[in-house]
């Protein structure tokens, strides 16, 4: 028995980086997990198979978040696989950078469309069948605490709207036992940041020298923090702003 069995997980993005990384441990904690994706089903599925031959429990659902009807239409695919959510975590994210002068205003909008738009009505959508008791876990970002990246400006911006939704969707869940947390990485090893970790000279050793622990974050390091306040000995733990940034904010 793990300390997740019985449960249901969602997490979106999953077919990916981070997203993949938290649907493995809460798979590996015994959760059955939906495994979203937006355009990637190839991906996805090696995220399922891998969660099956673990000895996991997982299907995917593949919808385009920040399109009109995105919450709606990921709820129904996910209806048909399972009756209840114990745990959403919403991962999917996209990021900006580009001085202030150059980021056109789609793109502006595609930003807080995926990463805060598409979270607040997977949510209000999915009410009635998140269970009392669960967990909602929105992925932040270091960003939104620290102005080091200023580039970055809206996507950081769209992150500080996502720990509000945390803050407040904690009070509105209270009632129901369900925890709400903002978890926040600071720079991981995935997809989205390898043009600057892996396609520049430098770029491990600039990001690894942000972190107080001097290396570059995982995907398994922001996983196991995320499983913490998933599981039972989270409970008391809401509202709250997790710094998984490997010490690069102090
Ligand atoms: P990633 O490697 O680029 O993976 C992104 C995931 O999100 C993929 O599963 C992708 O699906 C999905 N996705 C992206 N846009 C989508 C859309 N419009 N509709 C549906 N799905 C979409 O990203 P990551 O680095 O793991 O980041 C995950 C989260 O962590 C994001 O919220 C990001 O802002 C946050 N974060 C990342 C870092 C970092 O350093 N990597 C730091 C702080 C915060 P497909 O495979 O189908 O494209």
């Amino acid at each position: 028995m793990g300390a997740l069995t019985g449960k249901t997980a969602l997490v979106t993005g999953a077919s990916r980086g981070i997203g993949r990384g938290i649907a493995e441990r809460l798979a590996r904690d015994g959760a059955r997990v939906a495994v979203h994706y937006g355009t990637n089903e190839r991906a996805a599925k090696e995220t399922v198979a891998a969660i099956g031959s673990a000895g996991g429990s997982a299907f995917a659902i593949g919808v385009e978040l920040g399109t009109p009807g995105d919450a709606e239409r990921l709820w129904a695919e996910f209806d048909r696989h399972a009756d209840g959510v114990d745990i959403l975590v919403n991962n999917a994210g996209i990021g900006t950078s580009a001085p202030i002068e150059e980021l056109s205003e789609e793109e502006y909008d595609r930003v807080f469309a995926v990463n805060v738009k598409a979270p607040f009505h997977l949510v209000r959508h999915g009410l009635g069948r998140l269970r009392d008791g669960g967990r909602v876990i929105n992925i932040s970002s270091g960003l939104a605490r620290t102005a080091v990246m200023p580039d970055k400006v809206a996507y950081a911006m769209t992150k500080a709207a996502l720990d509000v939704f945390s803050r407040d969707l904690s009070k509105l869940l209270g009632p129901r036992g369900i925890t709400v947390n903002s978890v926040a990485p600071g720079i991981i090893d995935t997809d989205n940041t390898a043009d600057f970790l892996h396609r520049t000279e430098d770029g491990q050793a600039r990001a690894a020298a942000i972190s107080a622990l001097g290396r570059v974050g995982t995907p398994a390091d922001v996983a196991d923090a995320v499983a913490f306040l998933a599981s039972a000995d989270g409970r008391w733990v809401t509202g709250h702003w997790l710094d998984a940034t490997g010490g690069s904010l102090t």
